[in-house]
């Protein structure tokens, strides 16, 4: 069954598996949302998600341009390569370095 995971998304066409999904496994998902690109997409179900943000200098009174960067959980049913646009949502600790799941790919 398809479940609503409590923010506003396109559900995956396909099924999985896997427990670490927010749609058809028990993940839930709380805590940040962003809109980032996929940097590598080698590992399996797992990418690196990066976007840019504004980073404030008082002395020069204007913005630059700073780059965060996160280690993501690509669930079984949700397909990401390298240059996609993703939402990714935060979500319990998966692994050292993961605390973001990919919710939709908008590439797609
Ligand atoms: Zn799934």
């Amino acid at each position: 069954m398809k479940k609503s995971i409590g923010i506003d998304v396109k559900k995956p066409k396909k099924k999985c598996e896997d427990a670490r999904c927010p749609f058809h496994g028990t993940l839930s998902v709380r805590g940040r949302i962003f809109v980032g690109v996929v940097k590598s997409a080698k590992a399996q179900k797992s990418a690196v998600v990066a976007w840019e943000r504004q980073f404030y200098l008082k002395k020069y009174e204007r913005y630059e341009k700073r780059l965060s960067k996160v280690q993501v959980h690509v669930p079984g049913c949700i397909e990401v390569n390298d240059k996609d646009t993703v939402k990714i949502a935060e979500c319990r600790p998966l692994s050292k370095t993961k605390r973001f799941v990919v919710v939709e790919n908008e590439s797609n």
